[in-house]
Formats: structure tokens, sequence, C-alpha cells
């Protein structure tokens, strides 16, 4: 079964907003027989995709402000838009996609044991999907007491390491840049589910973070 797009946000939705999940979405607007699109569907959000999504929010029982057209988790869970492969070539916009840094870089805090955050937070709900951020091989999986169930993919001369995870799908070997290789999770050192990623140079240890960019 192909993974699933993750809900994310209302406040996607906006008018200038372009993603290939927009594209998939519309896709399965239309199946459903909800599309009102003269053209497309296509990447970018429109008002044919605010009418077609309303037309989905008044099929499964919504009225009035709730089939507005401005998709809400509810609506868009049961719609089951398959998460959009990457482009061939094109750059992964997140290792969780849908979701942005939440707590970001070399922010300090006392509670980090080197004084400061040697990764990049990505907050989710438990289970949605991690993908690789680059093409690459998986060089090491396995157990932290912090860092919970991780996985460490090599690509570029650097490692990324994928941590907290609930599940780990692939544990070792090539990936393909966008391919799911595991679950967000709160295993090891954390306060809820969330993935820490982090990226040091190839084989280097604990405090060898940099910037974590790919
Ligand atoms: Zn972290």
């Amino acid at each position: 079964m192909p993974a699933l797009a993750q809900f994310p946000g209302a406040r996607f939705f906006h008018e200038g907003q372009r993603s290939p999940m927009i594209a998939s979405m519309g896709k399965r607007l239309v199946a459903e027989g909800c599309g009102k699109y003269r053209t497309g569907p296509g990447p970018e959000w429109t008002e044919a995709d605010q009418q077609s999504y309303a037309a989905w929010q008044r099929k499964i029982g919504f009225e009035g402000a709730d089939a507005n057209g401005i998709p809400g988790k509810t609506s868009w869970d049961r719609l089951r838009v398959p998460a959009p492969p990457p482009a061939a070539g094109g750059r992964v916009a997140s290792p969780v996609p849908g979701h942005r840094v939440t707590t970001a870089y070399r922010v300090k805090g006392p509670h980090w044991s080197l004084g400061y955050h040697t990764g990049a937070d990505y907050a989710a709900p438990n289970g949605t999907p991690c993908v690789a951020v680059l093409a690459g091989s998986l060089v090491r999986s396995g157990f932290d007491r912090s860092f919970g169930d991780f996985l460490v993919l090599r690509a570029g001369g650097f490692d990324y390491w994928y941590c907290h995870l609930s599940e780990q799908t692939v544990k070792r070997g090539s990936v393909k840049a966008g391919q799911k290789i595991g679950e967000v999770g709160s295993t090891g050192n954390a306060t809820g589910p969330h993935l820490h990623f982090e990226k040091r140079p190839a084989g280097g240890g604990f405090g060898t973070d940099v910037s974590p960019t790919w």
C-alpha cells in the first residue's frame, strides 16, 4: 500500500502554495467524483481545488463552514491522499514530508548534554513516514538510550541520523531519495513524538554535528 500524505495543517492551503501533494489530492477528488477542474488538477492551490474539496466535504456529510473547501484533518484522512513520489532528481523538502522544523539546530538549553541542540526536530504524529533526504546507503541502525531507535543514512560524505523512530522500515543498504525508511516515534529520551534529524561528517561521533541541511 502506498504511504499516505499526512495532513499538513489547514494553513498550508492558500493561494500561491505549490506542492505535488496538492496534485495528488486533486486526483483523489476527481476519483471521488468531486472534481470541479477545467484543467488539471495541478500542484498549485487554486479556486478549483477549493471548490472540489468543498464537494468532497459535502459528500461526506459536512455542511456550512465545515464545507468551505479548506481541508481539515478529518476530511483529509478520509480522502486517503497518496504521498506523492519525489520528482526525478527533485529535492526532498523534508525528512518528514509535510512537516517542518519545530526545534531548530544549535538552540541552547541545559537539557541537552552538550548545552545545545545537535540536530533539528520535526514534531509529527507517531507513525508519520520518514524518508531518505538524499539517495545513499543506510549504514547503521540500532538503539541508543538518548536517540532511541535510530537509522544512519550516509550520502555525499555525510551521515544523516534519524532518531526516536517508532519503526525502522529499512535497516541496511541502498535507498532512493524520498524513499520511506522509518516512522516518527518517541523512543529513547524524547518528550513526545518527533524526528531528531542530525548531520555529521561520515563516521563522525557525537559532537561533530553540522547544520542539518542536504
Ligand atoms: Zn532533537
